[in-house]
């Protein structure tokens, strides 16, 4: 299919009569499930409308054109409806069969909505979609948690506790640098280029794998125990762009820890509160309340002009957030001139960001090394 951005843009109803249009030439269409078709004329669609949403509106995160997708490209996935049957230790799919699956898959009994394939390097996972009715939460008692979000550690609470992410892509990084560059090397087209693409597909694999896993810890943990948390609201994109801070934070993943809390409070009855990009929490100070005109990213230690305060410049944000919810910022923070105390700024759990209903949790198990 032809899709310009300039020409005509097709409706969903058009899709599937011009697909099948096209399927006569392609007869390798047939070998697979005609949900795989199916299924992604439906993203296709959903793809459009969104990116028409953006154009229009030019809120939250920016959508693009839908891009085109490669037969084999670095992401090899499709997603599979109909009759799906969970075994304890297997699935069976459509048109595939049973296939026999690494992590035990008991806990996906009952109506399966969809089955998506995906591949990460040599390995292939199944992520089962199933309806699950989540019984209101009850509000967890627990501190409220101002939380700073740092490059020296990953995040540094109010009461000075100091949280570093395990920096899989620093440590790694070396390696990294030594297998593309031997990679690059390799002729193009031959069987050592093949396997040394392998190696390094592998190579990210593992180390997405650590940062997902550390993520989803802290955020199980925060959300189970803390009332509410307090963050600021990061522009991470913005800060993206600054190439020198690109790589510690797209290691740090902060976009998915934002990502993970915002749905887990409500989950586990927590609530998320994000303070607005207005609230000076860097620099504030967290004992008088007065404010400096700046505070550059080098300065490590803030120290306040007013009433002598030196503190870590992370704790420091940290209290500030803290207090941001908890009605105890410090009284002279209006009396100091400050921008004050931002109460009605309040922010509860925005979702520009969030992508799935909280009733339909995707899990993913793993099938192993084992072919499809
Ligand atoms: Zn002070």
């Amino acid at each position: 299919m032809c899709l310009d951005e300039k020409k005509r843009v097709p409706r969903y109803a058009e899709l599937p009569k011009r697909w099948n249009a096209e399927k006569a030439q392609r007869p390798w269409v047939y070998a697979v499930s005609k949900c795989c078709g199916q299924e992604a004329l439906r993203d296709l669609d959903r793809a459009f409308v969104n990116f028409w949403r953006w154009r229009k509106e030019k809120q939250g995160r920016r959508v693009g054109f839908p891009r085109f997708r490669r037969k084999h490209g670095r992401r090899d996935s499709f997603r599979l409806t109909g009759s799906i049957k969970v075994h304890p230790r297997s699935v069976t799919l459509p048109r595939i069969g049973c296939v026999r699956t690494k992590e035990p898959t008991a806990k996906f009994r009952g109506g399966i909505l969809s089955a998506t394939v995906s591949r990460e390097a040599d390995r292939w996972y199944v992520s089962l979609t199933v309806k699950v009715e989540r019984p209101d939460p009850v509000p967890v008692e627990g501190p409220v948690v101002g939380m700073d979000l740092g490059l020296t550690a990953f995040a540094t609470l109010h009461d000075g506790t100091k949280i570093d992410a395990p920096k899989p892509l620093a440590k790694a990084l070396r390696k990294l640098r030594h297998r593309q560059r031997l990679h690059s090397r390799k002729r193009r087209g031959s069987r050592n280029r093949q396997k040394s693409a392998l190696g390094l597909a592998r190579l990210h694999r593992r180390l997405r794998g650590q940062r997902t896993d550390f993520l989803h810890k802290l955020t199980t943990k925060l959300a189970k125990t803390k009332s509410v948390i307090v963050v600021e609201d990061l522009s991470v994109q913005g800060m993206m762009r600054n190439r020198h801070l690109a790589r510690s934070i797209g290691d740090a993943g902060w976009y998915e820890f934002r990502r993970m809390l915002e749905y887990k409070t409500e989950w586990y009855g927590s609530r998320l509160v994000v303070a607005p990009r207005s609230y000076p929490s860097t620099k504030m100070c967290s004992a008088c309340g007065y404010v400096k005109d700046e505070m550059p990213l080098s300065e490590r230690i803030f120290r306040c002009e007013a009433c002598g305060l030196v503190l870590d410049r992370d704790l420091n944000a940290a209290r500030n957030l803290a207090s941001f919810v908890a009605g105890s910022s410090p009284e002279t923070v209006n009396a100091c001139g400050g921008e004050g105390s931002g109460q009605e700024d309040i922010l509860v759990q925005p979702d520009p960001m969030k992508q799935e209903p909280s009733s339909r949790k995707p899990a993913a198990t793993a099938v192993g090394n084992k072919r499809l």
